[in-house]
């Protein structure tokens, strides 16, 4: 192949989409690709991933496998994640080649949780107050500057409440240094140390960007976490038009501020004070977003095609009030073949999603059930019997 770059800024239907990561975020993106005539092709080191099972091609390599961005490269008229982990430097090299979207330099930043919330900081949106920390000394003067209630985080590779430890006194500052690091004393770490935010609510907001700069907001999400890990959300959150706005402009703004083509993530808390801070970013589709396949008219899957391939987003309504539970490892009947999905499916406009993993472990997202009421509170308790129906898999 010619290293000059694939110049289509549009990738028309019947183009091939590359794909960096093959969860079930991978795997719900295909099913939209697909259902819209494009190809997909999906790099993930997994044999048997959930979006392998929907691509037209895998690359079964590593994702710091240059060969393997080469191969995925060659393939591809435009290439797009669901996993920001990606090694920044390779993805540079191949976009001289490829356009990615979100670029590089947005994954420089959602990669790391300092330069996330000093990005933040500079577009003059509220973040907790929070400081770098690389030894035990930083950490002790960080404390004695933030206080307590505080949480430690590894600043990198930290997802769903791991590598994390909270603070409730200074006693305790020794062993969450050695529980974020593992106990490693060889070389310098990279940890954030933030203050405990005392939050009346969780909530999120998923946004496109185009490549012309075009935005366009789904409605916010009210997300509750079991374990640090999403257990359900709920749409639209219940906050006030003024709280709604103000998350949507964090949202806007960051996305601006980093120039992403394709999706962005932006978790918030509300505060007892009223005001919204923002908490971390993901440049791909999330979790809390997956409400839109069943209630809005363009799911987050679908607008993150949309703008990855330079087309007009689709319109973020709420058709109606969603609720969101996710099915882990741990909820019986969640692996294949279990009675338990049939039951579920007895409540009124629920879906079932199950992302085709064959082993069901704890704290692992097996699937997630969606349903729609007249009010977000029908919506939840609609979920949450379909979910009991489910895990009790009788
Ligand atoms: P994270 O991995 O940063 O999304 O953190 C996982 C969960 O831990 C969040 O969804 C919150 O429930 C909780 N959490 C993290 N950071 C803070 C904080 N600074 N203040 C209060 N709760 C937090």
């Amino acid at each position: 192949m010619s290293d000059e770059r694939k110049r289509a800024d549009v990738v028309l239907p019947g183009g091939t989409i590359g794909v960096v990561g093959g969860g079930q975020l991978g795997r719900m993106f295909a099913l939209e690709a697909r259902r819209m005539g494009y190809r997909v092709a999906v790099l993930d080191p997994g044999a048997d991933a959930p979006a392998t099972q929907l691509a037209d091609e895998h690359v079964h390599a590593s994702f710091s496998d240059p060969g393997a961005m080469r191969a995925l490269a060659e393939r591809s008229d435009v290439i797009t994640l669901e996993w920001e982990n990606a090694d920044v430097a390779t993805l540079r090299d191949f976009e001289r080649i490829v356009p990615i979207r979100p670029g590089p330099g947005v994954l420089q930043v959602a990669q790391h949780r300092v330069r996330e919330k000093d990005t933040a900081r500079s577009l003059g949106i509220l973040t907790p107050d929070y400081r770098a920390v690389h030894t035990r000394e930083e950490l002790a003067g960080a404390l004695r500057e933030i206080g307590t209630p505080a949480v430690l985080k590894t600043a990198r590779f930290g997802y769903d409440g791991k590598g994390q430890a909270v603070i409730r006194h200074a006693g305790e500052a020794d062993a969450a240094f050695d529980a974020v690091t593992g106990g490693r004393r060889d070389g310098p770490v990279e940890l954030i140390l933030e203050a405990w935010v005392r939050f009346t609510m969780e909530i999120s907001v998923v946004c496109a960007r185009g490549i012309d700069g075009e935005i366009a907001c789904f409605p916010v999400a009210e997300n509750v976490h079991q374990n640090a890990i999403l257990d359900v959300s709920i749409v639209p959150a219940r906050i006030t038009p003024d709280v709604a706005d103000a998350a949507r402009r964090v949202a806007e703004t960051m996305a601006r501020g980093l120039d992403v083509v394709g999706l962005l993530a932006v978790e918030m808390f509300v505060g007892e004070d009223g005001h919204v801070r923002m908490n971390e970013v993901a440049p791909r589709p999330h979790n809390s977003g997956h409400y839109t396949i069943e209630a809005c008219p363009v799911s987050q899957f679908e607008q993150q095609l949309r703008a990855v391939c330079g087309l007009p987003l689709g319109s973020t309504d709420l058709l109606r009030p969603a609720a969101m539970a996710n099915l882990m490892g741990e909820h019986a009947g969640t692996a294949l073949g279990r009675p338990g999905a049939a039951h579920a499916l007895g409540v009124p406009a629920t879906a079932l999603h199950l992302y085709g993993k064959a082993e069901a472990r704890p704290g692992r997202k097996m699937g997630h059930l969606t349903s729609l009421g007249d009010t977000p509170e029908q919506a939840l308790e609609r979920v949450l019997r379909a979910r009991d129906l489910l895990s009790a898999d009788a």
